[in-house]
């Protein structure tokens, strides 16, 4: 089954499976490059398909695993 992103969608995913936000306003497709907004306040750009299948829903900084830890 395909769904059907809409900018809408996006949008009101973004907002309920992560921290971050979305601040583009128009989605041409899995292609495009979308720009969000980290909780840390940092902006990034990912494709949605990369944001909602490889658990990057943040930006790099906040997704890169703590070495430390
Ligand atoms: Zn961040």
């Amino acid at each position: 089954m395909n769904k059907k992103w809409t900018i809408e969608n996006i949008r009101e995913y973004v907002t309920k499976n992560s921290e971050s936000k979305l601040l583009s306003t128009e989605y041409h497709g899995f292609s495009q490059k979308l720009l969000f907004k980290c909780s840390c306040g940092q902006n990034f750009e990912k494709t949605f398909t990369k944001f909602k299948g490889n658990n990057q829903r943040s930006c790099s900084d906040c997704v890169a695993p703590r070495p430390s830890r």
